[in-house]
């Protein structure tokens, strides 16, 4: 089979950050590619470094990338302004949603 050459380049036309990586935590293992249904990243061609989000505008925030990560704090959510949302109980004072 001969081999092909493909080149992948990020959204540069709405330049979305849905989740926002820590390269000091995240050791590249790919998990967040794997597990994401709607494809938004791809793995880093740099072994060992964070993926590239390649279709930002296509993330339902369902949070399977943030869960799944095997190491905490290498991914977290960038919400877009109308998710940012939180409830309280107003006798508690506890919030029922935060950031993630
Ligand atoms: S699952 Fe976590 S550690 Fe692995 S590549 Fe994604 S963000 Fe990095
Ligand atoms: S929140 Fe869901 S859709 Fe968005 S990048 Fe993570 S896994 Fe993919």
């Amino acid at each position: 089979m001969t081999q092909k050459e493909i080149y992948a380049l990020p959204n540069i036309i709405t330049p979305n950050t849905p989740v926002i990586f820590n390269p000091e935590i995240c050791n590249g293992c790919n998990t967040c590619v794997e597990v994401c249904q709607v494809d938004v990243f791809i793995p880093n061609p740099v072994e060992g470094k964070p993926p590239v989000i390649l279709h930002p505008d296509e993330c339902w925030y369902g949070g399977c990338c943030v869960n799944e990560c095997p190491n905490p704090g290498a991914i977290s959510f960038n919400w877009p302004i109308q998710q940012r949302g939180y409830w309280k109980d107003k006798e508690t004072g506890q919030i029922l949603r935060d950031s993630y």
